[in-house]
């Protein structure tokens, strides 16, 4: 009989069904808990799914309680059958595996319409062309060639979350954003998704062609918070990353524009908008790479995605500050920690000024833990803030930091400190100060003790 039970336990294990025993209240080292069930070990990440909502996310060994620790090895080596010399493979040898959220693809329709001719041949082209401008970018940073994960099916397809919308086509105007998120998130409940736990990219059938015109009639926006977000985005049959080579002439358009033009536009617009969804702010190239990079995909390089496909100059590219960011991303990490807004207390800041520059120093403590920061230096010459540009820095453990930045011109300024915690939310704060005709900053407003 024990020999029996042994065997059925073992036929359990084998066949990857949960044991009651898997489903335990996991404490973090900062003492926070949750319950989920155990699903494995690779790589170092435990993978668990948590029980309040039933996403399966990983974490490293390391964060979680000793206890937890302990159980994750003896689980471990349950599991791991004896090699041929009797010798156990190294806990966390095995590669990781797909790990984390993906990003979500939806496609609108409005009532009156059918989806775009081959729109999802056209749009896995597109979001394969985003998914690798990404990765080049943060392996170009240094962060390895990591970027996001699509949301395929077993025979590798893209899933589109097909949803109908409601009205009619005219119905929907440039400020049509919520009405449309909330029939997307609709369809995501109907799919047993929580869409304000997704970042989610939504395609809309939204774009008028008339001979020698193409008239814009839903929004186009993304947002996000580190966390979840989202982006609206337009589909039409010209759109391709096959054709942003192409200079054939674009006939839904004025001007001269060719289809290549009109990819750059919107296949650049949809992974700028993809960049705020992921939590991204605006930042602009430093001038003086722009001759050699490009434009910075978070200030206006989304109008020279792909260019240099078609031999008009360097095309866009991620930006230091941007790949910071990305690099604590849930989507990035493939970790899922949670959405808690960070709690982020600057303790000490100033500024050690020069000419055409200023370098920034201070300590900064807070929950879930601070680990770096962007400084958005912004002109004031321009309103807008696309061409402020961001300067990134990891801090040390004690949470100090050393940040110069330069090409500082006379004018007005406002630095504008996105501090990141571990959980890949910021927290944002501002400062406004000048810098003389000689180039010299006066840093007196940029000062903070506690
Ligand atoms: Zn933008």
């Amino acid at each position: 009989m024990r020999t029996v039970i042994g065997w059925m336990l073992l036929a359990l294990v084998v066949a990857g069904v949960a044991r009651a025993s898997d489903v335990r209240t996991w404490t973090d080292r900062a003492g926070r808990q949750f319950e989920g069930e155990y699903i494995g070990f690779t790589d170092g990440q435990v993978q668990v799914k948590r029980t309040s909502d039933g996403q399966t996310f990983q974490l490293p060994l390391e964060r979680f309680s000793d206890a937890d620790q302990q159980f994750v090895k003896s689980r471990v080596s349950a599991e791991t059958p004896p090699t041929k010399t009797g010798v156990k493979p190294e806990v966390g040898a095995k590669p990781a595996a797909d790990a984390g959220r993906p990003l979500r693809v939806a496609y609108f329709v409005p009532a009156d319409r059918e989806p775009e001719p081959n729109h999802l041949a056209r749009l896995d082209r597109v979001m394969t062309s985003i998914q690798t401008f990404y990765r080049n970018g943060m392996r170009a940073h240094g962060y390895g060639p990591t970027t996001f994960r699509l949301d395929r099916a077993a025979d590798n397809q893209l899933n589109l979350i097909m949803v109908k919308g409601k009205e009619p086509f005219q119905a929907y105007d440039r400020e049509a954003k919520d009405r449309i998120r909330k029939e997307v998130r609709e369809e995501f409940a109907r799919r047993g998704l929580d869409f304000e736990r997704e970042v989610v990219v939504v395609f809309q059938a939204l774009l008028l062609r008339a001979p020698g015109q193409t008239t814009e009639i839903g929004p186009f926006i993304g947002g996000g918070n580190g966390y979840k977000g989202s982006a609206l985005v337009y589909d039409d049959m010209r759109l391709d990353a096959a054709l942003l080579g192409s200079n054939q002439p674009d006939g839904f358009s004025t001007g001269g524009k060719t289809i290549g033009d009109f990819n750059t536009g919107y296949i650049g617009g949809t992974a700028h908008e993809l960049g705020h969804a992921f939590g991204l702010g605006h930042d602009a190239e430093r001038t003086m790479l722009r001759q050699r990079l490009g434009r910075s995909l978070m200030g206006r390089g989304n109008h020279d995605y792909g260019k240099e496909l078609r031999g008009k100059g360097p095309g866009a590219f991620l930006s230091p500050a941007s790949a910071f960011a990305l690099s604590l991303h849930p989507l990035f990490t493939g970790l899922d920690l949670d959405d808690k807004s960070p709690e982020v207390t600057i303790e000490e800041l100033s500024a050690i000024p020069a000419v055409g520059g200023l370098t920034l120093t201070g300590r900064i403590t807070g929950d879930p833990k601070p680990v770096g920061l962007i400084a958005f230096n912004d002109p004031a010459t321009d309103p807008s803030d696309y061409d402020a540009v961001g300067w990134p820095t990891r801090f040390k453990a004690d949470g100090t930091f050393r940040l110069p930045i330069t090409d500082l011109v006379p004018g007005a300024y406002e630095l504008r400190l996105r501090v990141y915690s571990e959980n890949g939310q910021a927290k944002r704060f501002a400062y406004s100060y000048q810098v003389d005709s000689f180039g010299r900053p006066d840093v007196s407003q940029l000062k903070v003790t506690n």
